[in-house]
């Protein structure tokens, strides 16, 4: 909903609270204070690039800043980013400390703040815990009496996939060299005993929120902020394994646009970039939360949907592939339509039980849906 004026906005705010606010920072300063109040993040439109400005957004707790001209592709990826986090599962948390009893008190404390956690009991089976638990943070003691914790921390970064787990100390331990010496073992934080529950929520909330954010850059392509190539393909290898060994079905397909390179040409790299997002958010809005979508090329995405059936995989292809020839871009008051082919494969199809075999079954099933004419999905 559009508003002209920041008091009219606030008035139907505190009516009917929006999951995001957008201000044009154009609108006057004076009107802004009542803004920091709000509980919905809060976005700024600006063609101000000074500190100045910016500062004044970060004083009124904006969650984004972005320039004109608008990225739209980038504000709505934003827009995408926030409603997901508003959604987001809770954070699973891994306790390691000897004392059973404080344990059991962390998980209490961790569990009333909306958080996942496990307790570990055997220090020795702590990469088998990490594998079924995948854990966001793993919290933990110093000083155990089987393993110390700075050493437990250099086991677990010995393993790559666990190299930017946080892991958070928690002691007694009053000597702060024995502090620094575990904080060299590759910890990233140091918490005190005793804690205050608010203080223990407070820093642990904070690090997996920022460790999500981190790896959301780095596995995320910035244009549609779907995974990126590398993250997709592990994902699809690890889920195609998973199902194979659990007997469940999952489907892999391979979405290329149709004639994209005359998109660019008649209307723009821009213009094919607007494309590209609405491919990304249309993929989103029509699979489920646990199907995988990445960007695997330019304009080409790789979908991963577990315990799904060849004739489910191909309906809900046929649904996206029907509804994007739907959809009307507009440019200069001039309007145009895209289309898009499909290939797809199921782990239950005969003679494919290899991994990277799906993939080109897959990709193959995608030229012959271009050489029969395009706009179609092929099995
Ligand atoms: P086909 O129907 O056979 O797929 O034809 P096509 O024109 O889509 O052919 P192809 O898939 O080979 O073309 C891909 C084009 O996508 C080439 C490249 O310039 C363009 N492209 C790749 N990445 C991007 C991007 O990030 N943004 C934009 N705007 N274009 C991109
Ligand atoms: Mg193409
Ligand atoms: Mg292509």
């Amino acid at each position: 909903r559009l508003f002209s004026s920041v008091p009219a906005a606030c008035k139907e705010i505190n009516k009917e609270p929006p999951d995001i606010l957008i201000v044009d920072a154009m609108m006057g300063v004076e009107h802004l204070a009542p803004l920091q109040a709000l509980s919905c993040p809060l976005l700024f439109i600006s063609n101000s690039d000074t500190f100045d400005a910016r500062m004044q957004a970060a004083q009124l707790n904006a969650h984004g800043y972005f320039l004109k001209p608008l990225n739209i592709p980038q504000l709505v990826n934003r827009l995408e980013q926030l409603l997901q986090e508003h959604r987001a599962p809770p954070p699973r948390i891994l306790v390691v400390d000897d004392d059973q009893q404080l344990a059991a008190y962390y998980r209490l404390v961790l569990e009333s703040a909306g958080m996942e956690v496990r307790i570990l009991d055997k220090p020795r089976y702590i990469i088998d815990q990490l594998n079924s638990f995948r854990p966001e943070l793993l919290l933990m003691d110093v000083h155990m009496p089987d393993y110390d914790g700075p050493d437990l921390a250099a086991v677990v970064r010995q393993y790559d996939e666990w190299s930017s787990l946080p892991i958070v100390f928690l002691s007694a331990e009053m000597d702060l060299g024995k502090q620094v010496d575990a904080l060299s073992h590759g910890a990233d934080d140091f918490l005190t005993k005793p804690i205050l529950a608010a203080q223990l929520i407070a820093s642990i909330r904070v690090r997996v929120a920022r460790s999500r954010t981190l790896s959301a850059l780095l596995n995320r392509d910035s244009l549609t902020g779907l995974l990126k190539h590398a993250s997709i393909k592990s994902t699809a290898m690890n889920e195609i394994t998973r199902g194979f060994r659990q007997g469940y079905p999952v489907v892999v397909a391979m979405i290329d646009i149709d004639n994209f390179k005359s998109i660019n040409d008649t209307y723009g790299h821009a213009v094919g970039d607007v494309v590209i997002a609405s491919v990304a958010t249309l993929l989103r809005q029509r699979l489920r939360q646990t199907d995988m979508i990445g960007r695997y090329g330019g304009e080409e995405f790789l979908l991963v949907m577990p315990h799904c059936c060849a004739e489910d995989g191909r309906k809900r292809l046929e649904d996206i592939r029907e509804y994007f020839s739907r959809l009307r871009f507009n440019q200069d008051g001039q309007e145009f339509a895209c289309t898009l082919s499909a290939g797809m494969v199921c782990s239950t199809d005969a003679m494919h039980d290899d991994q990277d075999r799906l993939l080109v079954v897959a990709d193959e099933a995608l030229y012959r849906a271009k050489r029969r004419g395009r706009n179609q999905v092929c099995h």
